[in-house]
């Protein structure tokens, strides 16, 4: 009977978050999807100690004097109900943890068909498929950063351009379907100039195989955004870089058909879709 009653006081606390009431800004979010997670309480609001989505580390920050998270969902991450995890601190000094759950929805992407030369797409020379295994390793380890949080809202778009490619397409290459578009793609002319999205420090400015130029700026907490097929790098590697600041300019460098900017967004592991991140902290005030 003990057991019974316990386990109906433990769904109240979870169900209600009166213990520590941290609410997501949203029910569900597709792949690729954000959202804060902040505290709505009335009271002298609980510290944040850690935020867990899928078992991954979310950073934290302040929003309006209130301590939030950013919940990042990965491109592939399968629809169905996901665990997030809240551990938090009341003034008390008392530790709070609540498990709470996210749906992730399905989502019907349509496909993109590009021809493009053979080495570009199917690499059989020995010298480009040792750089291809070179860079991913410099990228694994440049994603694997944890510094602490340098963003904070706005976040700006990096380039005026509209957008030609959105996230998440499935894309056919020569015939040869291949990892979906993990980011978005904006109109630019040759040389116009691009912005840092928010304050980061250069994590990367070099020139890889398929991304061509590209610069990656470390946002603190594990979040990234990364900006490809440039033509020139106006940025050096352990540079902070403030919001809007110049970077370098569009080009066509790298596994790209013509002068546009790739621009990829992380959260840790999750490749998240740029538009939705900028949307997320476009209205925000400093
Ligand atoms: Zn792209």
């Amino acid at each position: 009977m003990l057991k019974i009653f316990l386990c109906f006081i433990m769904l109240i606390m979870l169900c209600t978050g009166v213990e520590a009431d941290f609410t997501l800004g949203t029910e569900t979010l597709p792949p690729g999807g954000v959202a804060f997670l902040c505290w709505q309480g009335p009271e002298t609001p609980h510290d944040l100690l850690q935020v867990t989505f899928s078992g991954a580390v979310q950073p934290l920050f302040r929003r309006d004097n209130r301590p939030c998270a950013l919940v990042g969902v990965d491109l592939d991450q399968a629809p169905g109900l996901w665990p997030l995890t809240v551990e938090s601190v009341a003034p008390s000094g008392t530790r709070h943890l609540v498990h709470l759950s996210l749906r992730i929805e399905g989502v019907e992407r349509p496909a993109q068909k590009l021809t493009l030369p053979r080495q570009m797409v199917t690499p059989t020379e020995t010298k480009i498929v040792k750089q291809i295994a070179k860079d991913r390793k410099r990228l694994d380890q440049v994603f694997k950063r944890r510094q602490p949080v340098h963003f904070s809202p706005p976040f700006l778009r990096p380039v005026d351009g509209e957008v030609i490619s959105t996230f998440g397409l499935r894309r056919i290459l020569n015939g040869i379907p291949k990892s979906p578009h993990n980011g978005v793609d904006f109109r630019g002319a040759a040389g116009t100039p691009i912005k840092a999205m928010a304050r980061g420090e250069v994590a990367l400015a070099d020139d890889l195989y398929y991304t061509g130029k590209t610069v990656i700026l470390d946002h603190g907490g594990g979040l990234f955004s990364l900006y490809a097929h440039l033509e020139t790098l106006t940025v050096t590697p352990g540079e902070m870089v403030a919001p809007g600041k110049r970077i370098g300019t569009i080009g066509s460098t790298g596994r790209s058909t013509g002068p546009h900017l790739h621009m990829g967004t992380r959260l840790g592991k999750a490749r998240i879709d740029p538009l939705a991140l900028l949307a997320l902290f476009a209205d925000e005030k400093r």
